[in-house]
């Protein structure tokens, strides 16, 4: 086997491989995890300071941990921004507080003061398996950060919640390939003005084996945070636009709006990767919308720009969504490489009840269309808030008052009749 350095080459501290070795279990003890920053600032400072200087920030801050535990007991370097140690008879409020305190000065390097932004998470020492056991501290560590707090003792229920994540996310590129989990539902948009559906969006459904139906909003966010982003949304924009050359074939003239993330919009070729599907299906450009979030804005990122511009010259029509709840920028609005702009149901679903929502609602449609863009209004769900919209001229509509998501085979019967699909208006 090979024999491995069981010192921390910058600390000289023992390391993670140390403490596997040394874990044993034992009640009552606790073992505490220190962070010295976050990931990110972390490499913000990299950057700023260089490699050598930031080595000086892992020294400096492990002297400032000896300072405050003292030396009976042995602390290891277990990742390059954390440290561990055993605390027999558990980590005392003074101990916790001690170390918060010597934190609070900054650590000098190369003659630099840099604030440290610590967090601090512990867990019982009762676990046989040492991987576990500092797993639970990290997990500490971070409830830790995420909750602004001093320190934080490992929390079961948070925990699994991130280990689901991480069971979704590990499952997902099998979901993908199976025939029964993933699957597409379909919400008509509806021309305020005739009464007609104009199209229909595309929302993803995953049934899990084991845990059933799982929320879009849960899994989404996890993918986007990884690659697998890509292939979901390649997913996606396969099957819904096989679904509405199907639909083409019938005679049913719809459009397909299709969520995308601000990720992929960062990947060159992905308007090429559009366009061999709708050629492959023998779908039009102009029957495709594509809807994307502020975030991609945020990103304000060249490459994100020009791919929007050269997908609404092939004849797709963006539209931007959820509109109203970012607003890093207000100024993007003036130029926006958009056609539609999808005002967000938080805003809808008040106008009925509060003055000032609908006030905001209408100064906007009449902005939007100001500036020529078409406006769509989602999450629409009573017939007063529908019909404040339509006096609005808002162009399109969408919500529970109208249609819910519906599978492609009921999607197609209610459009299908004319009568389900006027407008419960007047
Ligand atoms: P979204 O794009 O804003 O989609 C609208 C969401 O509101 C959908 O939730 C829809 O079922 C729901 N909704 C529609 N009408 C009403 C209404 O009248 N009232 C209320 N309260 N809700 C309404 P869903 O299907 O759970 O999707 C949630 C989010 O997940 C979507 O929000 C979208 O951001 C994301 N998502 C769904 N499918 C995809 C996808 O294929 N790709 C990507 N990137 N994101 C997707
Ligand atoms: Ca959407
Ligand atoms: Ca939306």
């Amino acid at each position: 086997m090979m024999n491995l350095n069981p010192f921390d080459v910058i600390t000289g501290l023992p390391n993670r491989q140390q403490f596997i070795a040394d874990y044993e279990a034992a009640p009552g003890s606790q073992l505490v995890m220190l962070t010295l920053s976050d990931a990110k600032h972390f490499n913000q400072l990299l950057r700023a300071i260089g490699h050598d200087y930031s080595e000086d920030f892992m020294r400096v801050g492990a002297a400032r941990l000896r300072a405050a535990m003292g030396h009976d007991i042995t602390i290891y370097h277990v990742s390059i921004l954390s440290f561990v140690f055993i605390v027999p008879g558990g980590a005392t409020l003074e101990r916790l507080q001690k170390i918060v305190e010597h934190f609070k000065a900054p650590l000098v390097c190369g003659g630099i003061p840099i604030a440290p932004d610590i967090a601090l998470g512990f867990t019982d020492c009762a676990d046989f398996n040492p991987s576990n056991v500092l797993r639970a501290a990290l997990a500490a560590a971070q409830d830790c950060r995420n909750n602004g707090a001093d320190w934080a003792r490992y929390n079961r229920k948070t925990d699994t919640a991130h280990q689901r994540g991480f069971v979704l996310l590990s499952q997902l590129p099998a979901a993908m390939q199976a025939s029964d989990q993933l699957s597409l539902h379909f919400q008509p948009k509806y021309n305020m003005a005739t009464g007609q559906p104009t199209s229909a969006e595309a929302l993803l459904r995953w049934k899990h084996p084991v845990f059933g139906n799982i929320s879009p909003a849960e899994f989404i966010p996890l993918a986007e945070a990884t690659a697998h982003i890509h292939a979901l949304t390649d997913w996606v924009l396969r099957h819904a636009i096989a679904q509405a050359g199907a639909w083409a074939a019938k005679g049913m003239q719809l459009s397909i709006a299709i969520n995308i993330s601000p990720r992929n919009l960062t990947r060159r070729g992905f308007g090429r990767q559009i366009a061999q599907i709708l050629q492959n299906c023998g779908v039009s450009p102009s029957s495709i919308e594509l809807e994307f979030t502020e975030g991609a804005l945020v990103l304000n990122d060249q490459i994100v720009l020009e791919e929007l511009q050269a997908l609404r010259h092939t004849g797709i029509r963006i539209a931007l969504d959820d509109f109203g709840t970012g607003f890093a920028n207000f100024s993007y609005i003036t130029h926006l490489p958009a056609d539609i702009i999808k005002i967000d149901k938080s805003f809808i679903q008040k106008i009925g009840s509060d003055h000032r929502s609908a006030l905001v609602v209408r100064s906007l449609i009449e902005l939007a269309h100001n500036l020529d863009y078409s406006v769509v209004a989602e999450g629409i769900e009573t017939e007063k808030t529908f019909k404040m919209l339509a006096d609005w001229a808002c162009d399109e509509a969408q919500g529970f008052y109208l249609s819910p998501p519906l599978d492609a085979v009921r999607f197609s019967e209610v459009i299908k009749f004319p009568r389900q699909v006027k407008l419960k208006v007047g």
